[in-house]
C-alpha cells in the first residue's frame, strides 16, 4: 500500500475516534451546555462525518497512478510510495478558506482549521492520474498489458518499452481503438473488504457500471501515463498504482 493511502487511512481512524469522541459528549452532558455550544459540537459532528465520508470515498473509488521511489524496508520487502510526497496549505474546505462559519447572525471560529483558514493537505508533486476503477482495469489491461489488479506497479526497466507504446498510441488513432468502450460493466478482481459492521470478508471487488470510454478520454490516459512515464526515467522511479 502506498504512503498516501497510509496516510488516508490513518487520517480516517483519527477521525473515526474525533467522532466517537464528539458522540459521546453530546449524549452525556446535554444538559450542561448552551444551545450555542451545542450548536457548534453538532456541527463539527458534521464536519468530522463529511470528512469521513470524503476520505472513504477516495480510499475506495478509484485508483490513481503515480510516479513513485521503491525503497527496501525493515521487513526485507519493498516500501513504494509516491516520489515528492509533501504537505501544503491549502484553503480549509469546512469554512472555504474564511476561517469563520456563520450562525444565523453570529460568527464562530471555524472548528475545522481553528480560524487559520487554512489546512494540512498531502500533495503530489510529480504528475499523477486519478482514474475510475472500471478504467484503471482497463489501462492495466489495454495499455500495460498486465493482469488487472486493484494495486500494481512497472519497473523501471520496463519503463522504456513501455513509452514506445504510449508514443504509439499517443501519435496513432488506431493504436487506441482497442480501448474504446461503448458502455462499462465490469466486476473488480477479488479482494478482501470490510462491510460497515466491521467485518473482513473476501470477495469481488463492486461492479463498475458507467458511461463509454471516448477517444479523447483514451488519448488523455495515454498523454498523461506518457509525462509519467518520462518523468519517471528522469528522476529514477517506477510507475505505480493502488
Ligand atoms: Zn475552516
Amino acid at each position: 500500500m502506498k504512503i498516501k493511502e497510509i496516510l488516508k487511512e490513518d487520517t480516517l481512524s483519527d477521525l473515526e475516534k474525533e467522532k466517537l469522541g464528539l458522540q459521546y459528549t453530546l449524549r452525556n452532558s446535554h444538559q450542561n451546555r448552551s444551545f450555542k455550544d451545542n450548536r457548534k459540537l453538532l456541527k463539527k459532528l458534521e464536519a468530522v462525518n463529511d470528512q469521513i465520508k470524503k476520505l472513504k470515498a477516495d480510499l475506495n473509488e478509484g485508483m490513481e497512478f503515480n510516479a513513485c521511489t521503491v525503497e527496501d524496508n525493515e521487513h526485507g520487502g519493498k516500501t513504494v510510495s509516491p516520489h515528492d510526497m509533501r504537505q501544503e496549505k491549502v484553503a480549509c474546505w469546512v469554512c472555504d478558506g474564511v476561517g469563520k462559519e456563520k450562525h444565523g447572525d453570529k460568527e464562530y471560529e471555524c472548528g475545522m482549521c481553528k480560524g487559520t483558514a487554512e489546512i494540512d493537505e498531502w500533495v503530489c508533486g510529480g504528475p499523477s492520474m486519478q482514474v475510475s476503477n472500471a478504467n484503471g482495469y482497463a489501462i492495466q489491461r489495454d495499455i500495460l498489458g498486465l493482469e488487472a489488479d486493484h494495486a500494481g506497479m512497472v519497473d523501471a526497466k520496463d519503463l522504456p518499452a513501455l513509452r514506445r507504446k504510449l508514443i504509439k498510441m499517443v501519435n496513432v488513432d488506431k493504436e487506441r481503438e482497442s480501448m474504446h468502450s461503448p458502455f462499462q460493466d465490469e466486476q473488480g478482481p477479488m479482494r478482501a473488504h470490510t462491510d460497515d459492521q466491521g467485518n473482513t470478508k473476501i470477495g469481488r471487488g463492486p461492479r463498475m457500471m458507467g458511461g463509454e470510454r471516448t477517444d479523447s478520454q483514451v488519448l488523455r490516459y495515454a498523454q498523461t501515463l506518457l509525462d509519467m512515464v518520462d518523468y519517471a526515467m528522469k528522476n529514477d522511479l517506477v510507475i505505480s498504482w493502488a
